[in-house]
């Protein structure tokens, strides 16, 4: 169903538009949304509540079910034992919400034949749309409502891969009134290429509906801005658009719908899930590469390619002012097979490994080329180089304080405080960001013992 925003957007911008923003037309995807206006790094862009969240299962009970924040004295829901909460503020706003026509059919739901039978993601997905229906149910109106959100929800576009039968067949908890099944199809048809992981730090605690959000941003490997979630004692978690580097009034912003790490499998996710093709500079240096060779099985030939990479991304420049910007499209072809997506996830590995065992200089010299792959694959100030960064300046204060490497003390303070600083650029400019023992207070943290030691 056509709602017709854009063209209401062309005389009268529909009241879920930021003043950040505005909906132009695009050559392939349905319209885009372009900056109004000059916007520096870390400017907010769009701020959201989400629609409807689900936590994950290694979540449950560690967090409350309303506000998504960590607490150690969560109240269970007395009705069905499955939801947890902060306080009554919580409990009341969520039955309010969706629970108190999810409550007492819970558990024969959950247990259910039909339900055990899903897969994983199913499981989700069948909660999350339970939890969606519930609320239309409360809106006034119901089914046939004209909430705001609920309207942007139902004029997504759906995603490539839902034959309407495979929609129907997922149960849902039974519900009073009961969903119209044109409408429950319509609204999962939009799960798979509009929902939206929602992250503390980095990691997945669970997934959103955020419509306004998924109706204005299309997708980019390259993204000019990046998502990140508010937990608040006041209500629902809140998806806050970031914008990560200068944004020109009339350029387009984009966010990833992937992580921009995932250099093989990314072209097959984005085709079959969410149903196009990416015409990003990288997807475009990609494709023109064609397959990735195969990395080197010697360790020498592999241990001289990580030299060429680290001065490719021109590494030894760094200092705490400035990160270098190493152009993908420059990459030696040498350096191509360092692309692969295993290969990355094989460096992240020996780094963490090797600092957790203490070999610090194995883990500094991985580290480091795992930060030239970052500064390589991700574009600028993406909170992922940030993260890797203060990991750096963490392991180097670590090698600093341990008696095997007192060598070098003076360089190698030099060095935490250069990846700390750096950390702290990169990670300014995304913010703080879910739960409140982020990595800005890291920094604080081993800032304050660096100086103590000076
Ligand atoms: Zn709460
Ligand atoms: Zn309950
Ligand atoms: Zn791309």
């Amino acid at each position: 169903m056509d709602h017709g925003w854009t063209m209401a957007s062309k005389q009268n911008p529909p009241r879920w538009i930021p003043n950040t923003l505005r909906l132009a037309s695009h050559e392939n995807a349905r319209d885009k949304a372009v900056a109004t206006g000059h916007l520096d790094p870390g400017s907010s862009i769009l701020k959201t509540p989400a629609f409807a969240t689900i936590l994950l299962d290694s979540e449950k009970g560690r967090r409350c079910d309303h506000c998504f924040r960590k607490n150690a004295g969560l109240k269970k829901c007395t009705g069905c034992g499955s939801y947890w909460y902060c306080d009554a503020h919580c409990q009341a706003a969520q039955w309010q919400a969706h629970h108190k026509r999810l409550c007492k059919a819970f558990n024969s739901y959950t247990s259910s034949t039909a339900f055990q039978a899903l897969q994983r993601h199913e499981k989700y997905d069948s909660i999350l749309l339970s939890h969606v229906l519930a609320h239309i149910t409360l809106l006034p109106d119901a089914y046939a409502s004209e909430d705001m959100m609920y309207s942007v929800l139902l004029s997504l576009l759906p995603g490539p891969q839902h034959p309407s039968n495979t929609a129907s067949d997922l149960p849902i908890c039974p519900i009073r009134p009961p969903p119209p099944p044109d409408i429950l199809r319509k609204i999962y048809a939009r799960f798979g290429n509009n929902n939206f992981a929602i992250h503390s730090h980095l990691t997945s605690i669970g997934h959103g509906v955020f419509p306004i959000a998924s109706r204005l941003f299309n997708h980019s490997c390259v993204p000019n801005a990046a998502a990140k979630y508010i937990l608040s004692p006041t209500g629902s978690v809140t998806m806050d658009v970031v914008a990560l580097r200068i944004i020109a009034p009339g350029e387009e912003i984009c966010l990833p719908y992937l992580d921009p790490g995932l250099l093989q499998t990314r072209e097959q996710i984005l085709e079959l899930s969410y149903g196009f093709k990416c015409d990003c500079v990288f997807c475009c240096f990609l494709r023109k590469i064609g397959p990735l060779p195969e990395i080197p099985e010697g360790e020498k030939e592999l241990s001289s390619l990580e030299e060429q990479l680290t001065s490719f991304a021109n590494i030894s420049s760094i200092s705490e002012l400035k990160l270098p910007n190493p152009s993908i499209e420059k990459t030696p072809s040498v350096l191509h097979c360092l692309l692969r997506e295993s290969y990355m996830t094989k460096l992240s590995e020996t780094f963490s490994k090797a600092s957790h065992e203490q070999k610090y200089d194995v883990a500094l010299k991985s580290g480091i080329t795992l930060l030239s792959l970052y500064l390589l694959v991700y574009p600028e100030n993406y909170p992922q180089i940030g993260m890797h960064l203060l990991e750096l300046a963490k392991t180097a204060w670590n090698a600093t304080i341990s008696a095997s490497s007192d060598r070098f003390p003076q360089e190698m303070r030099r060095r935490v405080e250069v990846f700390l600083t750096l950390a702290f650029q990169v990670l300014t400019i995304l913010g703080d960001e879910g739960d409140s023992d982020g990595p800005m207070e890291k920094i604080t943290l081993l800032g304050g013992l660096l100086a103590a030691e000076a």
